[in-house]
């Protein structure tokens, strides 16, 4: 079996425990265990005498090798071009988007910086899995430098469609690197069809049967693969949960009512915004849940020193305030507002306990929580997802009321569906939910790909 290289900005420690990890970063760990394998990465410190080597750390059958970056690029790379004008733009917010000859430039030399220093670490044989936006071009930059070998790359968050496409003046560079790698990997079919209709038309590529892309002199494929997570995992941590000590204090501090939870990062993307001004409609329309349901909103801070997030921080905070200003009761607060990171077996704890799962970003590659929602209800009386239809996982979810999170009203809507629905409609919904997040876990995605990266890229590389 040849061995696996796994590229991504941040490596999860060989120390961080498995309860902390996220679910992408056990799997892949698994895969580095048990084909033997290399994980490199930034080691998340910057230095402007950078080391031209990477720093070496072994455990088990996984090397860890963690490049240091100069200061300059680093921020040109992460701050800059990758999360202020590839984020922006792959979640169709063109309005927040920053083109910058110089972020772009410093996000190349990163990836020239990044090839220069695995190079010397690759053999021939080795299979080279890269993982999302940052690292696009870092197939170019490999085979510039002679590595023939397999590379794929997965892309975690949505492909735009190519009308927003274009607003990037790099674009057609960013396509050209793509071609370098065997297997490109998205999140949904619509993202394939967004990024299969720019090739055929912007590019002039062919497009052959199975996603086969032809582009200048390359052949390679793109294909869909849905993330999934630890669904077994999740649904012992919610077994458990239902006696676990913050269970009772839940469930002592709702006093019987009934809980709405949503958990995302404070970004723009997942439309809190939005969330809040529909629960305020809920309220506002439908007197008889005031003093009845409590929303609890978790919101880790993320990227807080990007002025966008700091404005949207504010306007949460704002909004929050008002809803319990003119909502909240001396015995009953309608919003919990919380900026803080959860461990998964407490977050199981709210997924459970809660009958309505409120997920409607504006926009999102899969989106993993509408999952860990899923498989933490109770077969026998579970909840109900609300889930935005411009998250990815709206497509295999087909038991969630879908909404769409710029219709605050609609959303309003669903969100009193959600709450009135009878059981027998809540176990219907959910069993055509938890099929697909049964079958496509975290581990089968990562099989999946591997797989078609070793053998179908075969074909790619043939062409039709
Ligand atoms: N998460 C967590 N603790 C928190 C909030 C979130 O562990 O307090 C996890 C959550 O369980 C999920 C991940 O962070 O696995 C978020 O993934 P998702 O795809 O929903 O969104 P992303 O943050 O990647 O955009």
């Amino acid at each position: 079996m040849a061995r696996l290289v796994i590229v991504s900005n941040r490596v999860a420690s060989p120390k961080e425990r498995a309860a902390k990890a996220g679910g992408l970063a056990v799997a892949l760990r698994e895969a580095l265990s048990e084909q033997g394998g290399l994980w490199f990465g930034w080691s998340g410190e910057t230095a402007v005498d950078a080391p031209a080597a990477p720093k070496i750390v072994r455990s088990g059958r996984v090397t860890y090798a963690l490049q240091t970056l100069d200061p300059d690029d680093q921020r040109a790379h992460y701050a800059g071009y990758a999360n202020g004008t590839l984020w922006p733009l792959c979640h169709y917010r063109l309005g927040l988007l920053s083109v910058r000859r110089s972020d772009w430039e410093g996000y190349r030399r990163v990836n020239v910086t990044f090839a220069a220093s695995l190079m010397p670490l690759l053999k021939p044989d080795d299979v080279v899995w890269v993982h999302d936006y940052h690292f696009i071009p870092l197939a170019s930059e490999l085979r510039a430098l002679g590595f023939t070998g397999r590379i794929g790359y997965f892309h975690h968050i949505p492909w735009p469609t190519p009308e927003v496409f274009y607003t990037l003046p790099s674009h057609a560079a960013l396509v050209q690197d793509l071609s370098q790698y065997d297997l490109v990997g998205l999140q949904t079919e619509h993202d394939v069809r967004a990024l299969l209709t720019y090739i055929s038309s912007e590019a002039r590529g062919w497009i052959g049967p199975g996603g086969i892309v032809g582009l200048k002199n390359r052949r390679f494929r793109v294909a869909a693969y849905p993330i999934g997570i630890d669904t077994e995992m999740f649904v012992k941590d919610a077994t458990h949960a239902q006696r676990s000590e913050d269970m009772r204090r839940l469930r002592a501090s709702l006093a019987g009512r009934t809980l709405a939870v949503g958990v995302d990062r404070l970004d723009y993307s997942k439309g809190l915004p939005n969330k809040f001004a529909a629960f305020d409609n809920l309220l506002e329309r439908w007197p008889e849940h005031r003093s009845h349901v409590t929303m609890m909103q978790v919101a880790p801070v993320s990227r807080g020193e990007v002025s966008e997030y700091q404005i949207l921080r504010r306007e949460l905070e704002e909004s929050g305030g008002r809803i319990n200003g003119r909502f909240a009761e001396f015995d009953w607060v309608p919003l919990r507002y919380l900026n803080k990171v959860f461990p998964r077996n407490t977050l199981a704890t709210l997924y459970r306990h809660a009958r309505v799962g409120l997920v409607t970003p504006l926009r999102d590659g899969m989106n993993l929580v509408a999952k860990e929602y899923v498989a933490a209800q109770n077969p026998e009386d579970p909840g109900v997802l609300v889930l935005s239809r411009f998250a990815g996982a709206a497509d295999e979810l087909t038991g969630a009321l879908l909404v769409n999170p710029y219709d605050i009203e609609g959303m309003a809507e669903a969100m009193d569906a959600a709450l009135r629905m009878p059981k027998e409609e809540r176990i219907e919904r959910w069993r055509a939910n938890m099929e697909p997040v049964s079958r496509n876990t975290i581990h089968a995605w990562c099989a999946h790909f591997l797989r078609d990266l070793g053998t179908e890229a075969d074909a790619a590389i043939a062409g039709p």
